[in-house]
């Protein structure tokens, strides 16, 4: 019988992590996840643990990493990535973009395995150009209170064509826009969790700023699809993924409360320092390479992120 392709997978007990091991396993892969749970929960992978093509190593990958045997695909997703988790813990955040996609290119080299770095829409900063195409460069401040996650993942994709350029290492690198959907924590503290909660508890639901800036939400089976295709593609430059229908947080806020029938106010609250004042990803070069483009609308991944988090 052919062996299973072998996918290492940082950060693999986290939002996105866990949804892709789901993902790999039903796709005919071996799967490692490491996570250290700082963020990671064990219950978003409790379902894969009785499967023998899943293995958990819980380890931190800022330190030095050592699995043995063949892998095929490293995959490094471990980040704190929600703006609540890296102000709780910048120091962890610049260590597990720089440290740890050290560590973990150094794993995929000698392996001689894939490498895809998971970056971040966070390497536009407040961007000036709009929508956010992979050529533009970014309008980011290093010292402000994010610049410890967007200065790591700028490193990271700095170092990961590093690697590309003198060690020849097959790798990739996605810069993911907002996504959501089931398993992300009830104190996760984004957007989406937050309303969805607060909704639920029929408690104010907390606008920041006038609520006039905008993201564009993709549901996470959508990114999921996404991910496999990058990581199965030859492209080596960043490919943005994400959803390109944009909303302002007010838009978000009154579809959240429609359909969750919630009777709770609205509160508005002081904007978080350099909160980027718009987003939305440019993802001709997803469609054009990958064949990919999101299928779940806004309302329809609401709907499905609402009622997991009701049970
Ligand atoms: N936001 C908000 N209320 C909340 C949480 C976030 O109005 O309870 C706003 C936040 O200021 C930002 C947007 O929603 O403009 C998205 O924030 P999130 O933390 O989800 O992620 P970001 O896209 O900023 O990384």
């Amino acid at each position: 019988m052919m062996r299973k392709k072998m996918v290492l997978i940082t950060g693999g007990a986290g939002f996105i992590g866990s949804h892709l091991c789901g993902k790999l396993l039903g796709s005919n892969y071996s799967v490692i996840c490491l996570d250290n749970f700082i963020t990671g929960n064990l219950e978003n992978i409790k379902p894969f643990l009785k499967d023998r093509d899943f293995r958990l190593e819980k380890c931190n990958v800022s330190n030095y990493i050592d699995i043995p045997g063949k892998i095929d695909y490293v995959l490094h997703c471990a980040s704190l990535a929600s703006p609540n988790d890296y102000l709780r813990f910048p120091i962890q955040t610049l260590k597990v973009g720089s440290l740890g996609t050290h560590n973990a290119l150094g794993l995929a080299k000698q392996k001689k395995a894939v490498f895809l770095l998971f970056s971040t829409s966070e390497v536009y900063g407040d961007p000036l150009v709009h929508p956010q195409k992979e050529s533009y460069w970014g309008h980011v401040n290093p010292v402000g209170i994010r610049g410890c996650y967007d200065e790591s993942k700028r490193f990271a994709e700095a170092i990961t064509m590093a690697y590309h350029r003198v060690h020849k290492l097959d790798t990739k690198i996605v810069r993911i826009f907002n996504t959501y959907g089931p398993k992300m924590r009830h104190n996760d503290g984004r957007v989406v969790p937050n309303f969805i909660g607060q909704a639920l508890k029929n408690k104010p639901l907390t606008v920041y700023g006038g609520g006039q800036q905008t993201r564009s939400f993709c549901y996470i089976d959508d990114l999921t699809d996404g991910l496999l295709r990058l990581m199965l593609s030859k492209e080596f430059e960043p490919v943005n993924l994400g959803n390109p229908c944009e909303f302002t947080i007010m838009q978000l806020v009154k579809l959240v409360l429609k359909l969750t029938g919630s009777k709770s106010k609205i509160v508005f609250k002081k904007l978080p320092q350099d909160d980027p004042q718009k987003r939305r990803p440019d993802i001709t070069k997803a469609k054009k390479i990958l064949g990919w483009k999101p299928q779940v609308s806004l309302e329809a991944g609401l709907r499905r992120t609402i009622s997991w988090f009701k049970g």
